[in-house]
């Protein structure tokens, strides 16, 4: 190992971080690289949380091995960082000095519970995850809060149980990100099992200590399990007095360097600086990838082999899995490729107003490739 190179630091061992040290590496980074992740689990993928290991029963998540690549890997939390002095400090142990540092520290799940009130559910971790699946076992009627993507896979999940179970939004489901043609269509085919959906006009509130329900527009709702989906927070807590991170997260620009030199960030817990302060957070696995080998590139200051974003999305509801390659979000109405939303299995596209286009495979295998052809096709 060269004694020149840079000492590079990522703090954050999930898809961001574990991409961005598989980058440095592709990139001939020959020093040391230390990877710092506070999760006893290590470092998994995310999306089988809400889908395979629930559904599956799976007693882990997709692991990562890093052995080839020559990591320390400290499995801490890290509770600061000191810039001028190039140190990251943590929860317990020695200060980590870098030479460049990566920020992936993701989310955290968004919580309802108001101070003290105990025992809401979330699915941000593998432990999370488990825990929601034991619970699944014995209950008999569910609420699930937030009809965004993983509130429609944990409702899936729910249905694919025989468990009747309530979703409560001030919106239809999916409709901030997949627009009204996919917001109904899921809808519909919600009609036809075991989930109710019911549109709020205030924000809920949960109800119960520990939690057992819901305050929807001045009545209650209690169920054996509720589960708040409500977003996510970036995990910036750590870096308070770093001048890294605000409440928005971390700001980043298109090379994904912060504010503060020798900082690069990546995946979830990054915004895009813009002028206009309007590009929206893009909180998914192919943008943290995307974003995780440019902060790479960037710490060793050569040109990234990769553009900062990826606009590949999927998920999976109620047995449809809907796979989308471009801007989001989505409105009006698509046109059809291929096939029918009403027989299950669909090729869509959308043309926005600047003329880039969206492609969603609805129930329809497609390899990720062609969608990515498709959409960039004049
Ligand atoms: C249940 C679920 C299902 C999902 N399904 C999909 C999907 O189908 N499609 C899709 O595109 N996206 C999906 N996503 C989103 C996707 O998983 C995220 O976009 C992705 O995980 C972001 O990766 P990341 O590395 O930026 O952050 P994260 O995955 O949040 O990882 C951050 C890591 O940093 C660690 N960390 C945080 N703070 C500290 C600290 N102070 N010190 C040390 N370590 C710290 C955490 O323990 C964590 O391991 C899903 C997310 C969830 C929760």
């Amino acid at each position: 190992m060269s004694e020149t190179a840079p000492r590079i630091v990522i703090v954050g061992d999930s898809i961001a971080g574990c991409t961005a040290a598989r980058e440095l590496r592709a990139l001939n980074h020959d020093g040391p690289i230390t990877m710092i992740g506070g999760d006893p689990d290590g470092c998994y993928a995310r999306p089988p949380l809400s889908k395979r290991v629930l559904a599956e029963g799976l007693e882990t998540s997709d692991a990562w091995d890093l052995s080839d690549l020559d990591v320390t890997v400290v499995n801490a939390r890290a509770t600061g960082v000191d810039p001028d002095r190039e140190l990251v400090v943590l929860a317990d142990g020695d200060p980590v000095p870098y030479d460049a540092l990566v920020v992936a520290t993701g989310a955290d799940a968004r919580r309802l519970a108001t101070p003290g009130q105990r025992g809401e559910t979330v699915v941000r971790t593998l432990a999370d995850a488990r825990a929601l699946r034991t619970r699944l076992e014995t209950a008999t009627s569910a609420i699930v809060v937030g009809a965004g993507f993983l509130g429609m896979e944990i409702a899936s999940a729910c249905a694919a149980r025989g468990i009747p179970v309530t979703v409560v939004d001030v919106d239809a489901p999916l409709m901030r990100i997949l627009g009204p043609f996919l917001s109904e269509a899921i809808t519909r085919r919600a009609a036809s099992t075991s989930v109710d959906i019911r549109r709020a006009k205030e924000p809920v509130e949960l109800i119960g200590d520990p939690v057992g329900g819901v305050r929807i527009d001045g009545s209650e709702l209690t169920a054996d399990l509720v589960v708040t989906c409500a977003g996510e927070v970036p995990a910036t807590g750590w870096l308070e007095t770093s001048g890294i991170g605000d409440s928005r997260g971390v700001a980043v620009d298109d090379l994904c360097a912060t504010s503060v030199t020798g900082v690069y960030a990546a995946g979830d817990v990054t915004y895009v600086r813009t002028a206009d302060d309007r590009r929206p957070r893009t909180p998914f696995w192919s943008a943290a990838i995307a974003q995780g080998k440019v902060a790479a590139a960037s710490a060793l200051r050569v040109t990234p082999r990769c553009e900062p974003y990826d606009d590949y999305f999927w998920t999976e509801v109620l047995g449809v899995s809907i796979k989308v390659v471009g801007p989001l979000p989505l409105s009006g109405a698509p046109t059809v490729l291929d096939g029918s939303v009403e027989d299950g299995a669909a090729l869509l596209s959308w043309t926005h107003d600047d003329g880039r286009r969206t492609v969603v495979a609805y129930g329809m295998k497609k390899a990720v490739g062609a969608l990515r052809r498709l959409a960039a096709a004049e």
